[in-house]
């Protein structure tokens, strides 16, 4: 027996005349004698070439589209179109029969990604979903090797949390109590100390808070994991289930995180361009024909590559939320009411119309934004001395709007304090949190990145339910 090579490999290996097993699914089978095989590793396929003289009638039956199949024979040069080699297949063994008339994935009806979701458990077989899954895993490796060699340790925050990080967002509840019958306290409302953890939890929405303890002693942490976040917005951008990537550091001010976030990004995406080219190139290709269907005006100035390309070789344009204010309040699409919410003077919330115009119109490239007023931005953020702004900084991305939020931290006592009662935020209840700033406090600097939203603009999607294998969004959980 030869041992099992997969596809990819095959396929880069300039030898030729050697034995192989080959394993994978059936993506076609033409004139009874050509089948092209697929395995996942690429989105290439191996044409197997049977005999099919002496291959049982019955067993050619059962080389359908999607049966799952071993081959053994010799890698020879291929005469046909389309591939260097293919495979001359001695023994044939069907593993897992595939009914044609019921499977849904016929290579006829180029099926949408609207239907896809709906059979989210098969779509992984299409190439599409080929390439953004090997993508996804690949950036997900690339954070973890950026971090792993700029000497962070990656740290495992809390999944189930007792504090509401930020107020971030709606949080999921997380109990045991019995739904029809609740214990009650006597004023009648649900008396938390019968439940599991002996008070109220839920699913954390951010790990931030648990990462500044870990900073304040390791030094540089990430945090790599699920977020929650129970907010009924059914925008192409947001779940209810995401991966967070968030790094915290100790001695960082403003400026050496934006520094970080944007190498950060950079050497993620310069991973996937050096490491994941040919899934790209489908993606790319992908783009093309789904912009063909806008209007010209709609459909983007760049391709996928070389949009990818150019956030790797440009830097970011940084700005204060003041200069944003007063570009936007300037802007035509505001002196014409064409945003829906038009920015009227500073200290007005930016929405994603408004990030996307300065991303995608004004200044055409990434941009970070900084020193927002501190009504719209979470309590523990570092006053300026102006006492009206803070130290964030958010990153908005053409197509995305917000893919980074950070800040630098506030590390004084008081003037947290200060600002949590002014928020309303309970004192006691994160008295473990502000004894960093009671013992050997130091300034230290964070950020988060939403890694579906990373993948997202890597792969060319537009929709972040289609980069998740399994997207949590309101009314929908399925699988
Ligand atoms: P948005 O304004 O887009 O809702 P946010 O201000 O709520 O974002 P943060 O709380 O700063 O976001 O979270 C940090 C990052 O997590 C964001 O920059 C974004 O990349 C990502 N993110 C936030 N909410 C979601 C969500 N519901 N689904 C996917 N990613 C998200
Ligand atoms: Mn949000």
């Amino acid at each position: 027996m030869s041992q099992r090579v997969k596809v990819k490999q095959i396929l880069s290996d300039d030898r030729a005349n050697y034995e192989v097993t080959v394993k994978g699914w059936v993506r076609s089978f033409r004139n009874n004698q050509f089948i092209a095989l697929n395995d996942g590793s690429t989105n290439n396929i191996l044409q197997i070439v049977i005999d099919t003289e002496n291959t049982d009638p019955a067993t050619l039956k059962r080389i359908t589209t999607g049966a799952s199949i071993s081959a053994t024979g010799e890698i020879i040069p291929s005469m046909g179109k389309g591939q260097r080699v293919e495979l001359k297949a001695k023994t044939l063994e069907i593993l897992g029969d595939c009914d044609p008339e019921k499977y849904p994935l016929q290579l006829k009806n180029r099926p949408s990604l609207e239907y896809l979701r709906e059979i989210a458990h098969l779509r992984f077989r299409t190439n599409t979903f080929g390439a953004i899954f090997r993508l996804r895993s690949s950036l997900a490796f690339a954070v973890h090797k950026f971090f792993n060699e700029k000497g962070f340790q990656y740290l495992h925050t809390p999944i189930i949390t007792a504090s509401d990080a930020e107020g971030a967002g709606e949080m999921f509840r997380v109990t045991t109590l019995d739904l029809k019958n609740p214990p009650r306290t006597e004023n009648g409302e649900i008396d938390f100390k019968e439940d599991f953890f002996g008070r109220s939890t839920n699913l954390t929405v951010s790990g931030q808070l648990e990462g500044e303890l870990g900073a304040m002693a390791l030094s540089d942490i990430y945090t790599f994991g699920p977020t929650f976040r129970a907010e009924n917005s059914n925008t192409a951008r947001h779940l209810a289930e995401f991966w967070m990537i968030e790094p915290e550091m100790a001695f960082y001010e403003l400026e050496d995180n934006m520094n970080l976030a944007e190498e950060f990004i950079k050497y993620v995406i310069k991973y996937a361009l050096d490491n994941n080219r040919e899934d790209l190139e489908f993606l790319a290709s992908r783009l093309v024909e789904e912009e063909k269907q806008k209007p010209q005006a709609e459909r983007s100035d760049m391709g996928l590559i070389e949009k990818l390309e150019f956030v790797v070789n440009n830097e970011f344009m940084r700005l204060t939320y003041t200069e944003a204010v007063s570009i936007l309040k300037d802007s035509k699409p505001n002196k014409n009411k064409k945003f829906q919410y038009l920015i009227e003077g500073w200290g007005a919330d930016l929405q994603s119309e408004h990030e996307r115009y300065l991303v995608e119109k004004h200044f055409k490239k990434p941009v970070i934004l900084t020193d927002y007023p501190k009504e719209i931005k979470s309590f523990y953020m570092k006053l300026n001395s102006d006492g009206k702004t803070v130290r964030a900084m958010d990153i908005l991305f053409p197509g995305i709007g917000e893919i980074v939020g950070g800040s630098q931290r506030e590390e004084d006592y008081d003037k947290l304090v200060s600002r949590m009662q002014e928020m309303g935020v309970p004192v006691e209840e994160l008295s473990w949190f502000l004894d960093t700033r009671r013992f050997g406090t130091a300034p230290h600097a964070g950020f988060g990145l939403g890694f579906e939203r990373l993948v997202l603009f890597v792969s060319g999607m537009t929709n972040i339910r289609d980069v998740i294998p399994f997207p949590r969004t309101p009314k929908n959980a399925e699988f």
